[in-house]
């Protein structure tokens, strides 16, 4: 049976016209028909909600379904034979069933072009397919789990070493001459890094953010989430596998129980940058986003420089980098402006912290009040903008790992 005689099928059991399922699914009369006659292939969402509506999985859709349409290709269209290619030699074969399902479906509302969309494609209906449906609730703590779970099976110190990492995944990993702007990449089990990268913190970042893409695109649950919530985002996806893969990276650098074991000892304030950058042998930034992630309460976290944004005037105070903390909604926008009369900027003149009532200087204009801490180390500003009150030691000692 081909797919549409057997989506024609199950609606004729309901008893449901097509305009009733398309109520029921949200999706148009012709375009429905155009499915059922086999004109379209239908898209992994569609299928989704058609499932839906008649209230099966995907995989009760196909049941008995031999003959997906058109007769199989000789020649695979683009990527398709890398992608498979490179997935083999990684984690196994893929049968001729799921081939010829991948040949048939949409991806995104048309068909994948190239080697990561078929990747993406094959991992979200691996993920419908499957018996169970798990759904990942919270991106980031799942990639922090992912970090943790690695270090606790493969790492003989709670500060992990990447060779040691790379042995137990049984990763290979190469130093090669990558264009600017190109610190690393992976393919399958093999990382490749940038020889040409100099600064030491910047090379074991990157290090440990290809390994996450590894972890990430092995695990599979939060890539089919990613595209789920960003596909309609043009670049949505991308972005935040990038963060979610520089989160991951500053777990492997600074373990997030080693990290609250230094502020416990130390209160959690701005001296906490240089602080535990030094301790872990770590950039600041890389530094500043792990505080934010493990925060005691709401705050924003931030590298602020003097920089010559608009290539004429003169240098002016920019937030470089910023992090918020996981119950913070805000985000500082990179290369907001701060005012002349705002508090961090006497950070400048003193060799301690500076602190006090301030506000945080959104690049909309909006000025939200709140209490900020900031250290001048050279030509930056290392700041908190704390949206609920710091927690004092005593407090800091009731919260448990
Ligand atoms: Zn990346």
């Amino acid at each position: 049976m081909k797919l549409g005689e057997r989506l024609r099928l199950i609606r004729k059991e309901k008893k449901l016209t097509l305009k009733d399922l398309s109520q029921l699914a949200d999706l148009s009369v012709p375009y429905l028909s155009e499915m059922e006659r086999g004109v379209v292939n239908p898209s992994v969402e569609t299928l989704h909600k058609v499932a839906k509506a008649y209230n099966m999985t995907v995989k009760d859709l196909f049941s008995g379904v031999e003959e997906l349409g058109e007769p199989t290709r000789n020649t695979y269209p683009t990527g398709f034979e890398s992608f498979l290619m490179d997935f083999e030699s990684s984690y196994g074969t893929i049968n001729d069933d799921w081939k010829e399902l991948l040949l048939k479906i949409n991806f995104r509302g048309r068909r994948p072009s190239s080697q990561t969309e078929w990747l993406e494609l094959y991992l979200s209906l691996k993920r419908i397919l499957s018996p169970k449906e798990e759904k990942v609730n919270d991106p980031k703590k799942h990639v922090i789990k992912l970090v943790q779970n690695t270090v606790r099976e493969y790492s003989s110190t709670q500060v992990p070493n990447f060779g040691e990492i790379c042995t137990g995944l049984g990763l290979d990993v190469q130093e090669v001459s990558l264009p600017d702007g190109i610190d690393g990449m992976h393919r399958g089990r093999t990382i490749f890094i940038n020889s040409r990268i100099q600064n030491e913190e910047r090379k074991r970042f990157t290090q440990f953010h290809e390994v996450t893409h590894y972890l990430i695109e092995k695990d599979g649950d939060l890539i089919s989430d990613l595209h789920d919530t960003t596909w309609n985002q043009d670049d949505g996806y991308e972005r935040q596998l990038e963060q979610f893969c520089n989160i991951g990276a500053a777990e492997f650098l600074m373990p997030r129980k080693i990290f609250a074991g230094l502020y416990k000892e130390r209160e959690f304030n701005v001296e906490l940058i240089p602080y535990a950058a030094r301790y872990f042998g770590s950039s600041t930034i890389a530094t500043t986003l792990q505080l934010a992630q493990i925060a005691p309460n709401s705050c924003i976290t931030a590298v602020c420089a003097l920089i010559d944004k608009d290539k004429s005037t003169k240098q002016k105070l920019h937030i470089t980098y910023s992090a918020s903390s996981p119950s913070t909604k805000y985000l500082l926008a990179k290369y907001t402006e701060i005012p002349g009369d705002h508090l961090i900027k006497q950070a400048f003149s003193q060799t301690e912290p500076v602190e006090g009532e301030s506000y945080v200087p959104f690049r909309s204009g909006k000025k939200m009040p709140c209490y900020c801490e900031a250290l001048a180390d050279g030509d930056r500003i290392y700041t908190l903008f704390h949206l609920t009150p710091p927690p004092n030691l005593d407090q800091l000692m009731l919260i448990p790992d």
